[in-house]
């Protein structure tokens, strides 16, 4: 309970300002309470001016001549508020007593609170060096290993880089010995399917496969300089392609258009070509038969054939269509696949 001086001027009995007496309680419930009566000589005070004092301790109510009170000390008291103290005689020694004891388990808990700070703070601080080093660590191996990569990077570029130089050269290369190639090849041609000789020497032989070349040349109306090179590819059942060279390149440009002529025979004149050309061909053989099956199957007037690298309808309108009846191919489809020569 607040401390409270017990003024009767202030707080009359049995009135309806009495805080113990706001539920309309009567006198005697008042004095029942106890804070009308003194602890001391049990008087009961309930006139108005009365003086008594309640300790602030047990809460017992004393009146001002037990309490030993003055009436300056009495009346100070009372206007001091919640500033000043008073115990009854039996309380005093032990509200001192809890008072300092009370200090006392206060300085101690602030010294506890402050010493628990400081050793949570230096708990704090290590823990916080400890995860600062293994974060710096951890840092360290990421720098490591981006410098890893980087190199790996840098030798994968350079690695890379090398490929590609050694494959242009490659393709340089190949590019060369191809052009070389073909330029070897140019004024060569090759016939198909010219029997072979029965004769044992080379000379006769060759002068035999001369004799031959020179007869279907003049077949085709297209007679001229040329020498047999070799029979070429592996001896077996067949007959091995003649391979020939032709003095002129104009010439050769003439057996080539006038070798249509030869429809209808077993034998057959093709360019003397590279490996490569020669995949390229087939490739565009393959392409010019499907267009063709394409075009039959739908119904369509079509007559695919191969002409300057490319699969072309000579069909596809008049002027073709004249120029494909009028005009020689510059090269007529050739659908014998060629030889491995
Ligand atoms: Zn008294
Ligand atoms: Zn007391």
């Amino acid at each position: 309970m607040a401390p409270k001086p017990k003024d009767a001027s202030k707080r009359r009995k049995g009135s309806d300002n009495s805080k113990k007496n706001q539920d309309g309680t009567t006198l005697s419930q008042n004095v029942n309470n106890g804070d009308d009566k003194c602890k001391q000589c049990s008087k009961i005070f309930i006139n108005e001016g009365d003086k008594l004092v309640e300790c602030e301790r047990c809460e017992g109510w004393e009146c001002q001549s037990c309490s030993k009170m003055s009436d300056l000390e009495y009346q100070a008291l009372s206007q001091s508020g919640s500033r000043m103290h008073w115990f009854c005689q039996s309380c005093n020694e032990e509200a001192i007593s809890a008072v300092k004891t009370s200090q006392l388990i206060e300085t101690k808990c602030r010294q506890y609170v402050r010493e628990m700070k400081e050793e949570l703070l230096e708990h704090i601080e290590e823990k916080i060096d400890k995860e600062l080093d293994s974060t710096r660590l951890e840092l360290q191996q990421v720098k490591e290993e981006i410098c890893g990569v980087k190199h790996q990077i840098a030798n994968q570029d350079m690695q890379a880089a090398r490929i590609i130089e050694e494959k242009m050269a490659d393709t340089a290369q190949m590019n060369v010995s191809e052009i070389q190639e073909r330029n070897a090849r140019r004024n060569n041609l090759v016939i198909f399917n010219i029997p072979e000789s029965n004769k044992v020497e080379p000379d006769d032989v060759k002068r035999e496969d001369s004799k031959q070349v020179e007869d279907i040349l003049q077949r085709i109306d297209a007679p001229c300089d040329f020498n047999v090179l070799m029979r070429v590819g592996k001896k077996g059942d067949a007959p091995r392609p003649v391979k020939i060279r032709i003095k002129e390149e104009a010439d050769r440009t003439n057996i080539l258009k006038s070798a249509k002529k030869l429809k209808g025979s077993v034998i057959f004149i093709n360019k003397d070509m590279t490996p490569l050309e020669r995949a390229e061909h087939r490739k565009l053989v393959t392409e010019r038969k499907r267009r063709q099956e394409q075009s039959d199957t739908q119904g369509l007037e079509a007559h695919w054939i191969i002409r300057r690298g490319q699969v072309v309808n000579v069909m596809r309108s008049e002027r073709s269509q004249r120029a494909a009846v009028d005009k020689p191919q510059e090269e007529p489809p050739q659908e014998n696949p060629p030889q491995e020569v």
